[in-house]
Formats: structure tokens, C-alpha cells, sequence
């Protein structure tokens, strides 16, 4: 719009105007123009007050959660967890999501070997509920060497654990094996039967210059 053009707009808004005379108050609730001075202050904070001012303040956006914190006092312990997660829900959607997802990516940028290392604690504590500590213990008990060839490799420079070897049943903990004798014996389903009938046929072939 040229500034020829806004200037004719405004007149012709000022002349629409004059021919309409003032512009009525949408809703005759919040008609003031005939009010006295007190009973517009009256009705103006009644209006503030219904829709959540405090102190002729605008709620904020976290003003409702807010409320509802103060009120947990009177929710059970169900009510209150379930309140927790919606809470939870919400600030997760509220880009907490991307916020959390960044923050991990940055962490694990940081310190991958940190990282590792937690995996390495997490996967312990899962699969074998054992804590690192614990893990340490075994080895230094078994001076750092595999339970079967005495071995102090672990098969392979890329495997940095000790492979914890349990019994799938009762899931008590045998040892530390070395990935090779771990394999080996979970082929033979630490079967002792069956381990013992492969020494045998083994023995049964004698050796290269016997
Ligand atoms: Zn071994």
C-alpha cells in the first residue's frame, strides 16, 4: 500500500466512522461507558479474578500446573503418582522430548567412554544382577585368568568383559569364562554327560606320533 493510498483508507475509515456514530461494545457484559468510576473498578476485577488474574496480573502459561501443585496435599499416594506422570507427560511433549534426547546425544558425544562403561554396568546389573564391584572381585579371585584354559586373553582384544558363565536354571553364577570356552561349553549345553562322551571319543583316537 502506497502511503496515497493508506492516507485515503484512513479517511474513508473516519468518514464510516462519523456516519456510524461510536462503535458499540461487543457484549453488553463488558459495556462500561455508563458505569460510575466504582462500579467499573468492581466489575473489571470481578472479570479479572474469573479468568485467573492475581493482583490485576495475566495467568501465566504454568499457572494451572502450578495450582495443582499446591493442591497434592489431598490426593492419595496413587492420585499423586498418577498427577507426577501427567506432569511428567506433559513437560516430556512440551519439548522435553527433543530437549532430553539432545542432552543425552551431547553427553555420550562427551564421553563415550563413559558411556561404554555404563552399558557395560547396565548389562551386568540386568542380565546378571551384578554390580561392577562384584564383577571386579571375581576377576581378581580368579587372578584375572579364564575359569577353564586359564587363559589371560578374553579370546579377543575387542571383547573388553570377561564372559560371566551361569547356570541358565537356577541363574547362580559359575564363574568368568574366556568367549571361546564360554561358546564352547553353551554348544555342548553345559551338559557334563555329554562333555565327558567328547573326551572319551577324543581318547579314543590316539595321538599323532603314539
Ligand atoms: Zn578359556
Amino acid at each position: 500500500m502506497t502511503t496515497e493510498e493508506r492516507r485515503l483508507h484512513r479517511l474513508a475509515r473516519i468518514r464510516r466512522r462519523k456516519e456510524l456514530g461510536p462503535i458499540p461494545n461487543r457484549h453488553p457484559m463488558t459495556d462500561l461507558s455508563n458505569m460510575t468510576k466504582e462500579e467499573k473498578r468492581l466489575r473489571i476485577n470481578k472479570m479479572q479474578r474469573e479468568r485467573g488474574y492475581k493482583r490485576g496480573r495475566k495467568p501465566g502459561p504454568l499457572e494451572g500446573q502450578r495450582a495443582a501443585k499446591t493442591n497434592r496435599s489431598n490426593m492419595t499416594d496413587e492420585e499423586k503418582r498418577i498427577h507426577r506422570n501427567i506432569l511428567a507427560m506433559r513437560r516430556y511433549h512440551n519439548g522435553g522430548q527433543e530437549k532430553q534426547l539432545e542432552a543425552g546425544r551431547q553427553w555420550r558425544k562427551k564421553a563415550p567412554e563413559k558411556k561404554k562403561a555404563l552399558d557395560r554396568k547396565g548389562r551386568l546389573k540386568q542380565k546378571y544382577n551384578l554390580t561392577i564391584d562384584d564383577y571386579k572381585a571375581m576377576q581378581t579371585a580368579q587372578e584375572n585368568r579364564c575359569g577353564i584354559c586359564q587363559s589371560t586373553e578374553k579370546s579377543s582384544p575387542r571383547f573388553k568383559l570377561w564372559c560371566v558363565d551361569h547356570d541358565e536354571e537356577t541363574g547362580r553364577i559359575r564363574g568368568l569364562l574366556c568367549h571361546n570356552c564360554n561358546a564352547g561349553i553353551g554348544l555342548f549345553k553345559h551338559n557334563i554327560e555329554r562333555l565327558e562322551q567328547a573326551i572319551q571319543y577324543l581318547r579314543s583316537f590316539p595321538l599323532k606320533g603314539e
